[in-house]
């Protein structure tokens, strides 16, 4: 309340309760100081005369216009994360699929053309050929690790390139540095699905990436109860194109889940820094399961584009898979997950509580560049997400899962 601009009072009081129930009179002493943001709800915004409210879109006097499009508190969270990711700019979307089809709304029309890489996030990939389908969209999946090679793969009409690093479920880490190049050299935006570092552990601008997509709904929340996603930008001229597309699209959130948000981006270096030492340990046990072919862990060296991670990564998450060796059948495999105790079966991560999924790769790579030449023996994928219980007992899960189920 303390900061609310109230409208100009009238010259008599009111006279009726339910006028006074409508329209309080309070007295409530400014200068309350204290570390969280005020939760603003709203959706009107008060003007304090029709100059004001028209001067609206034209230098206006007032930033606030409907609580739609912002309030303070949705603003104080786009501000903590550009500087998290080390943006200027962030948006704010319901979820991260929506902002990852935010982006694609926002700079892709009819006739153009996107170039997709083939482990993108499911989901994105859907979208992908919903746009092709049904809104003459020319949108094309590359193999993740193409690097330079997609300059050939470049078309006069190419508007966008994703990158997702690493991707979706297999893990790999492309060369972003390439990709970039060779989209500069032809004015071709990109964008990346940056979830996994939380925009902590890779720095997209610093690597002259356009557009970053976060699904706050990970790190950002943390507690495995919001459903939120980020667009992020530095050029001003690109943020405007994207906020005025989220404007059309009638988009927004609610005041209470940025408050969440923002009460748990103070611990998110710290948790990330957990979930790193905790997965890396587990990864490292798992390579010396003779059940496991591969561990498909960024900072381990069996995993695609590692070479890349050591490069541009400052750390690593909590998230990886594994393969296992193709001599056990997918119920071994569902059979080996579901007898895990302490990692749940479910979707999304970034919360405190460990989970697994088994995957099915060969039906999820259409332009069959899985698995990677020269592999032998993949079998079933599982994908681990480790959480903030203690490493032991995650351990000790896994040896039993493994022992009981995945017999030869
Ligand atoms: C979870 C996830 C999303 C989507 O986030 P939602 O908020 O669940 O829509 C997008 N990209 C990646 C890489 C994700 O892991």
């Amino acid at each position: 309340m303390s900061d609310r601009q109230p409208p100009e009072q009238p010259a008599s009081q009111p006279a009726y309760l339910a006028t006074v129930a409508v329209q309080p009179e309070l007295d409530i002493a400014p200068g309350f100081a204290s570390f969280s943001q005020a939760t603003h709800r709203g959706s009107t915004v008060v003007f304090r005369n029709l100059a004001e409210l028209r001067a609206h879109g034209d230098g206006a006097t007032t930033y606030w216009r409907y609580g739609l499009h912002a309030t303070p508190t949705s603003e104080a969270l786009c501000q903590h994360l550009a500087l998290i990711e080390g943006a200027r700019h962030a948006l704010l979307l319901p979820s991260g699929l929506a902002a990852i089809s935010q982006v694609y709304f926002a700079l892709v029309k009819s006739g153009d053309d996107v170039l997709v890489p083939d482990n993108v996030y499911g989901p994105n990939r859907e979208h992908g050929e919903w746009l092709a389908r049904d809104f003459g969209v020319s949108v094309r999946y590359y193999d993740p690790m193409i690097g330079a090679g997609i300059a050939g793969l470049i078309r006069s009409n190419t508007r966008l390139i994703w990158m997702e690093s690493p991707g979706s479920v297999t893990m790999e880490i492309p060369d972003t540095e390439a990709i970039v190049a060779a989209a500069k050299a032809r004015g071709v935006l990109t964008a990346i699905d940056n979830t996994w570092s939380a925009g902590v552990y890779f720095r997209p601008f610093d690597k002259g990436i356009d557009i970053s997509v976060q699904a706050l709904t990970k790190y950002q929340s943390g507690g495995s109860d919001v459903l939120m996603g980020a667009v992020l930008s530095t050029d001003d001229k690109l943020h405007d194109r994207i906020k005025r597309a989220r404007m059309l699209m009638g988009w927004g959130v609610s005041a209470d889940d940025c408050y969440l948000v923002l009460r748990s981006l103070p611990s998110m270096p710290v948790r990330l820094a957990a979930h790193d030492r905790a997965a890396r340990e587990v990864a490292e046990w798992l390579t010396q399961r003779p059940e496991v072919v591969k561990v498909l862990h960024p900072a381990l060296p069996d995993c695609p584009g590692h070479d890349f991670w050591r490069r541009d990564f400052s750390g690593a998450t909590g998230l990886f898979s594994i393969v296992l060796h193709a001599r056990y059948t997918r119920a071994q495999v569902d059979a080996f997950v579901e007898a895990l105790r302490l990692f749940a079966i479910g979707w999304s991560w970034g919360g405190a509580h460990s989970l697994a999924l088994p995957y099915h790769v060969q039906t999820m790579r259409p332009q069959g560049s899985w698995p990677p030449v020269g592999w032998e023996n993949t079998g079933e994928l599982v994908r681990l997400y480790i959480g903030l219980e203690d490493t032991r007992d995650l351990i000790a899960d896994l040896r039993g899962a493994m022992e009981s189920q995945l017999v030869a």
